[in-house]
């Protein structure tokens, strides 16, 4: 949150990845209720102080998973009230649809009830989506009635869930370190009552380069992708790979080396030195050093095999924000990777 409120006052463009942890939620909650900083203070002062700090801290929590905007919530927790609606986080940027989540919060709380509430997050997911694992084999979970049950939804959607439904206390956490999943008084009406569950999603649009690469040649995209040359695309392409191979061998998902959106613009500016590679939106100087040399070399080296050894045009002086390209989708291919390591 400290990133997100520093980022963007340059003025420029910026981006934040928020890692959340559940876990991370229990430990805070268990330093708040066993705080010893406060032992001078009276009982009643204690409580207001205790009782202070857990609602900071669900505070905290829901901006995680709210849909509302971001500068708006931040704004709000430091008390600023008023219009404060920003119109360029990735929630506002972000269409969101009512979904019906029912059948998923049937089976993930059928789940929990059938393993008599002993597991945690991973395994309830693992279970209902089918994993073959050592572990799910050990708890003998692939023998729990709901094993598979959702196979073919993917992983992070049925954490959004598991997250939705704790956020509305159909599910709770135990507040030590195992922080198994257990029902809750709510939970019965989704197991025996005909309860509905909806919740915001955001809209799954189709991936802007998965697109590009697929439907070659098709004109109407939908306003949202942005075309690149036929050219333009083998070397995304060929820098997508360099993307995965720099990814792997740091064990992170790619959109933290650099995003789609990095690599488009690379391929539209074709840059053939330092200063031209940090002109590319979300190259700084701290990710040239990093990984910038890397990608400098295979632009320049596309560019010798399909005879571009000139200096690149004036595209370089192109604004990126005047490229119809969506950003809010950007890193969706990898959602489900990196949604693994979320809780
Ligand atoms: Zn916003």
């Amino acid at each position: 949150m400290t990133q997100a409120g520093r980022a963007g006052r340059d003025g420029e463009p910026s981006e934040c990845i928020l890692l959340y942890g559940g876990q991370d939620v229990v430990t805070n909650q268990f330093f708040i209720d066993h705080n010893q900083d406060n032992q001078e203070m009276d009982a009643l002062t204690r409580d207001l102080v205790t009782e202070r700090d857990r609602d900071r801290l669900r505070k905290m929590t829901f901006y995680c998973f709210t849909n509302e905007c971001l500068r708006d919530y931040i704004l709000r927790y430091f008390g600023e009230y008023g219009a404060n609606y920003c119109g360029n986080c990735a929630n506002c940027l972000s269409q969101f649809e009512e979904v019906d989540v029912t059948e998923i919060a049937r089976a993930l709380l059928g789940c929990v009830l059938a393993c008599r509430q002993r597991y945690g997050t991973n395994v309830i997911i693992d279970t209902v989506h089918g994993a073959n694992t050592a572990k799910i084999r050990q708890y003998r979970m692939d023998e729990n009635p709901h094993y598979g049950e959702l196979a073919k939804v993917p992983t992070y959607k049925l954490r959004q869930v598991m997250n939705y439904l704790m956020l509305q206390e159909y599910l709770a956490v135990t507040n030590d370190e195992y922080a198994v999943v257990k029902l809750t008084g709510k939970s019965k009406l989704i197991l025996e009552e005909d309860e509905t569950v909806t919740m915001k999603m955001a809209k799954e649009q189709e991936h802007p380069a998965k697109t590009a690469g697929e439907k070659k040649g098709k004109k109407s995209r939908g306003a949202a992708a942005f075309e690149l040359e036929e050219e333009d695309e083998k070397l995304f392409e060929v820098l997508r790979g360099l993307r995965s191979e720099l990814a792997k061998k740091e064990g992170v998902p790619p959109y933290i080396v650099f995003s789609d959106k990095s690599l488009v613009h690379m391929c539209v500016i074709r840059p053939v030195d330092k200063n031209e590679m940090l002109s590319v939106s979300g190259v700084g100087e701290f990710k040239y050093e990093k990984y910038g040399e890397a990608f400098l070399e295979k632009v320049i080296e596309f560019n010798k095999e399909h005879g571009k050894t000139d200096a690149p045009d004036s595209l370089g002086a192109v604004e990126f924000s005047s490229l119809d390209y969506d950003v809010v989708q950007d890193y969706e291919g990898d959602a489900e990777k990196s949604g693994e390591s979320l809780l």
